[in-house]
């Protein structure tokens, strides 16, 4: 025989019941014989509650109490409920005389909706021509007075139950009633809330059932609460001990006494959802596990009580004191915290004890408090305390560190000693993002990686490109889901929680919304709990930086290939790492120098892994590159060369601002402050290219006089040894372990067969000079500059981070 009791939700009108009638018919059409036991339909209890509340408080309760019984009439108007509605308003009316009513009065008042639920539910079956009756669980579960959280009797109890049950075999289908039972007199009694599931494990542990199914209006046990963890996954086996666990870490489908009864007789409980009854769910029963099960649980509405005083060092017995006034006043005390100097106490507890808890300590150490031993006693509030259980500190590493990542400050942590079980205290508006992070590093769900994208340009609009056309193969394979939820442009921002796809552009166009700051991108990723933030700047703009602070402040990793950020004074560069490093968070610019050739990584490699680097030389412009690469080996006047690097798009509009040489320079100087030289960029030597007669005017004076070019540097070139050619390179060098290098920008004439000679096309080279190298630099040498490298190259720092996350 199988047990099968349905929840509230699962009575609720419409589809809840329809779904509830359909389960039930179909048992009893594959007569396979059962015990249905059912909770109050809907919100019913709590809709008890609070008309009793209102009657007291002598508040009209009419309206209520009108709603109340058109939705208990509403499924079945066949069903005679008048016994059940007369009680509940004659006893209300008392209540209101009186304004007040005690707990016995309570549960009598509850017991209704169980009452009520049978009987419709029964009336419902038999208008369906299946033999049904409702069956009153008074009749035989016995308990104390203990009113509001009664204690059964076992022993009578299970006598009843048996005599009702199988002495006189039933030959309806019987409904029973969850919740609640009778003390030995008869008066009404109730199991405490959720005890319908308790009742059920007692009538399957009573009449030996084959097991137990638990309908409810969720798929089963999750790893975590899926309305505050989308990832939650549904926990498929646990043992009882396991379930029992859950159960005293707020599993609220089950019953804190429930697991007993059935594990004594060691049957089985199938939780399944009313709403898509052939879904697994999630099955209890009595098998050794291996592998502790885990599951985050989450509980709100607690604060933490902090009591504080210097007195309190070595002094003896005040723990004793603090538990004993709790003990006193009821005060049930979670996760408790104490330094090993004792200057401080704290303990975790519900939060509405906090007052009475508060006046207590303060009434207990009054003489302390006189005398300065403590300074306080204080109760902080909007905390939530997260506990992972099946999770040994040991283990606990990871998902430690990515609530550091996060920005989490953790006010307490505490782990059991034996056991398995590590509870944490967060800020409560932390609760979502720290839960859904700990949870993503306990079961290796795909880490969702929450990235702004700023700057929708050549470069930010092919790594966005770039990122969707990737992004499911990088789910597949390292677990990591990339989510832009923010592309903003200079006028506009386009947010979206759940990221944007192949049509951002259009959304772009239609839905973005003006961009009042960086403040707008913080407040949503905040609004959405999002965890793993990067913020990306593929911008040109030399103001946007001024938020670089900000979003780290925010708990945003950086990430650009801008380079304002690096060339500024040394002391803007020194700040932004203290502050990177204040909040520990990352910031990577691969693409500064070189695109995306792996050279600042490999230059801090070598650099943080102490090797003596002497020297760095390099062509570190592309358009540069390719002007004198092809100069140099062709007869072609020098102004020809440059309108046909203009042409390909390899210069600035301004052609200028390469020729200038400061964009070299500022390369350059990013890699010397690499080496944690001090250089400002001021202090760089650098050779422009631009004649002083064509540096004023505009770009189309200066295009209109290309020609003046071409008589100095034909003269430059005639000016070379045999078989030489000319590079425009940075050179950092001089005592690099100093303060300051020496930094300079200069065309040099280099032998044709020399590694810089050799350079094609529009290609950059870098030569790294160290110490256990000796003359033999370090090359690395490919394309630096364009569009879709660059991309590639942020693409590749955004990935760094998201795999150390
Ligand atoms: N109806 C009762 C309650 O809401 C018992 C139950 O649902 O199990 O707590
Ligand atoms: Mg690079």
């Amino acid at each position: 025989m199988k047990i099968i009791k349905f929840g509230g939700k699962s009575l609720a009108n419409g589809k809840g019941i329809e779904q509830t009638l359909a389960i039930i018919q179909d048992y009893t059409q594959h007569k396979t014989p059962i015990v249905v036991v059912l909770s109050a339909r809907g919100n019913t209890t709590n809709q008890l509650l609070k008309l009793l509340h209102k009657a007291q408080k002598g508040l009209d309760y009419s309206e209520d109490w009108t709603a109340l019984k058109s939705y208990q009439i509403a499924p079945a108007v066949a069903v005679d409920l008048s016994t059940e509605f007369d009680l509940i308003q004659r006893t209300l009316q008392g209540v209101a005389l009186l304004q007040d009513y005690s707990p016995k009065v309570q549960d009598l008042i509850l017991a209704q909706g169980e009452l009520m639920a049978t009987k419709t539910v029964a009336a419902i079956l038999q208008a369906r021509s299946i033999d049904s009756q409702a069956v009153d669980s008074r009749q035989f579960l016995t308990t104390d007075s203990q009113f509001g959280n009664a204690q059964i009797q076992e022993t009578i109890s299970e006598a009843k139950t048996i005599v009702f049950f199988q002495q006189k075999p039933l030959s309806y289908l019987p409904i029973v009633t969850g919740f609640i039972a009778a003390n030995e007199s008869g008066t009404t009694t109730t199991l405490g809330r959720n005890g319908s599931n308790y009742s059920t494990a007692l009538l399957a542990k009573y009449l030996q059932a084959d097991e137990v199914i638990n309908y409810t209006h969720v798929n089963g046990i999750y790893t975590a609460n899926p309305e505050q963890v989308p990832d939650a996954r549904i926990i498929e086996k646990l043992n009882y001990q396991e379930a029992n666990e859950l159960v005293s870490f707020g599993a609220s489908i089950l019953h804190a006494r429930s697991i007993v009864p059935l594990m004594e007789r060691n049957i089985p409980l199938r939780i399944l959802n009313t709403f898509s009854p052939h879904s697994q769910g999630t099955y209890i029963s009595q098998y050794t596990n291996n592998s502790t099960i885990k599951s985050v649980a989450v509980q709100k509405s607690v604060c933490i009580i902090n009591i504080e005083g210097k007195g309190l060092l070595g002094q003896i017995g005040i723990d004793a004191r603090i538990f004993g006034t709790l003990h006193l006043h009821n005060i049930n005390i979670g996760v408790i915290s104490q330094g090993s100097s004792e200057q401080s106490v704290g303990f975790v507890i519900d939060i509405q004890d906090s007052q009475k808890a508060i006046q207590a300590l303060e009434i207990e150490f009054g003489k302390e408090i006189k005398n300065k031993a403590i300074n306080s006693i204080l109760a902080i509030k909007d905390i939530a305390v997260i506990t992972v259980i099946g999770q040994n500190i040991q283990g606990f590493s990871e998902s430690y560190q990515s609530l550091i990542n996060n920005n989490i400050d953790i006010l307490l942590v505490n782990n059991t000693i034996h056991g398995n079980n590590i509870s944490l205290v967060v800020a409560e508006k932390d609760v979502n993002k720290a839960v859904n992070s700990i949870h993503s590093q306990i079961f290796g769900v795909a880490k969702n990686i929450n990235i702004a994208v700023f700057g929708k340009g050549t470069v930010g609009g092919t790594l966005l490109a770039q990122i969707l056309s990737s992004k499911a193969q990088i789910l597949k394979r390292k677990e990591i889901k990339l989510n832009v939820f923010a592309i903003a442009g200079s006028q506009k921002v386009l947010l979206n929680k759940n990221g944007i796809d192949d049509n951002w552009q259009q959304q772009y166009n239609h839905t973005a919304e003006s961009i009042d700051g960086v403040q707008q991108v913080i407040d949503f990723a905040k609004a959405n709990h999002f965890e793993n933030l990067i913020a990306i700047d593929n911008t040109a703009s030399t103001t946007f930086v001024q938020d670089y602070s900000t979003l780290v402040q925010n708990g945003f990793d950086l990430i650009s290939s801008n380079k304002i950020a690096n060339t500024e004074s040394y002391a803007s560069y020194q700040a932004l790492r203290q502050i990177l490093k204040q909040h520990n968070k990352k910031y990577l610019y691969e693409t500064n120098v070189g695109a995306g050739l792996p050279l600042i990584d490999t230059i801090k490699l070598l650099h943080d892994s102490g090797e003596n680097i002497t020297r760095i030389r390099g062509v570190f412009s592309g358009s540069l590159s390719y002007i004198f690469n092809h100069y140099s080996v062709q007869e072609q006047s020098f102004s020809s060369i440059l309108q046909e690097a203009i042409q390909k798009g390899f210069t600035e509009p301004d052609p200028r601002e390469d020729l200038c040489g400061n964009d070299v320079a500022r390369k350059l100087l990013i890699l010397a402050r690499e080496l944690d030289l001090e250089n400002e960029f001021e202090e760089i030597s650098i050779q422009n290219l631009i004649p002083e007669s064509l540096r004023g005017g505009t770009a189309a004076d200066f295009l209109a006089r290309l020609e003046e070019l071409n008589a100095p540097y034909r003269q430059i070139k005639s000016d070379q040894d045999e078989e030489h050619v000319l590079r425009y390179i940075g050179d950092l060098h001089g005592d690099l372990q100093q303060n300051k290098g020496i930094l300079e920008v200069n065309l040099v004439s280099v032998p044709k067969k020399s590694a810089l000679g050799q350079v094609k096309g529009s290609d950059s080279i870098f030569e790294i000079y160290t110490k256990s190298y000796g003359d033999n630099p370090i090359v690395i040498q490919g394309a630096g500059a364009g569009a879709a490298v660059t991309a590639r190259g942020v693409f590749g720092d955004l990935l760094r981070i998201a795999e150390k996350k």
